[in-house]
């Protein structure tokens, strides 16, 4: 059998080059980790888990038209991406305060915004990925003020996709991060929904009772995480009934 070749190992999904040119193999791990890798753990079916739950996003924004990176889910871990350029930046949108937010403001967690806010932080882990203003992006080249535009507009259309869809099974959407890539097209570019959507990437509160279905119940300790990543995918209907609790794990 021959090896596959690697492209790159972050901290949750490893890339391998594709079965065709263009095409990327992301392979998502059990590994989580949070303050920049400070805190860290494996935790049983979490990859599995967020690969069903970043194909079912991905595929739901395909169908309003928003352009991601998803082509087809390859395996119970893997799924087939477009290779893309990706732009520097964890792209945040908030609706409730919540998190570093909260922290850098002084505004409770849990406090409605006035309206949704993008924020931008630079993705250099050495550098615990900073916030930054477009003054920086447009000055240190990272994105044009065209791109600026389509990442709003990209960021907002993933926001009301998610908002509804979270809503629809009762769970609050209060941030999330998004990563955009750059596709070339002929003479044209542009821009498309890349890395992942998941728990691991997303704040989901439940609604009536205000429980924490995310990534913070690893952050901060409240419980069993895969459970978490479970009851979100139970209530979309992403995984079947019987494996709920347990998925089968196949590496
Ligand atoms: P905060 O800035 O409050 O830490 O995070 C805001 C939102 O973006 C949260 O939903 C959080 O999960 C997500 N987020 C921020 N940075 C990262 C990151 O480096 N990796 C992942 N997976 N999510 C992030």
């Amino acid at each position: 059998m021959a090896r596959r070749k690697k492209i790159y190992e972050g901290k949750a999904k490893i890339l391998y080059e594709g079965p065709e040119p263009g095409t990327i193999v992301q392979y998502f791990k059990d590994d989580a980790t949070a303050f920049n890798a400070e805190k860290k753990d494996v935790i049983d079916g979490k990859g599995v888990l967020n690969n069903r739950l970043s194909e079912f996003f991905m595929n739901g924004l395909t169908q309003i038209g928003v352009p991601t990176h998803f082509i087809r889910r390859l395996n119970m871990r893997e799924q087939l991406v477009r290779s893309c350029e990706i732009i520097p930046l964890e792209v945040i949108v908030r609706n409730y305060a919540a998190g570093s937010m909260s922290k850098r403001l002084g505004i409770a967690e849990g406090t409605q915004l006035p309206r949704p806010i993008v924020e931008y932080c630079y993705k250099d882990d050495a550098l615990g990925d900073p916030l930054v203003t477009e003054e920086h992006i447009a000055a240190f080249g990272w994105a044009s003020q065209q791109d600026m535009d389509d990442i709003l507009s990209l960021a907002l259309r993933v926001n009301d996709f998610m908002s509804g869809v979270m809503l629809a099974v009762g769970i609050r959407l209060v941030d999330f991060k998004i990563e955009i890539g750059r596709v070339y097209e002929g003479d044209f570019q542009r821009l498309i929904v890349a890395d992942e959507i998941s728990p691991d990437s997303c704040r989901l509160w439940d609604i009536e009772t205000g429980q924490k279905l995310d990534k913070d119940v690893f952050r901060r300790d409240l419980g069993n995480l895969a459970d978490a990543y479970s009851e979100v995918a139970r209530r979309l209907g992403v995984l079947p009934k019987s494996n709920v609790t347990k998925p089968t794990l196949i590496n």
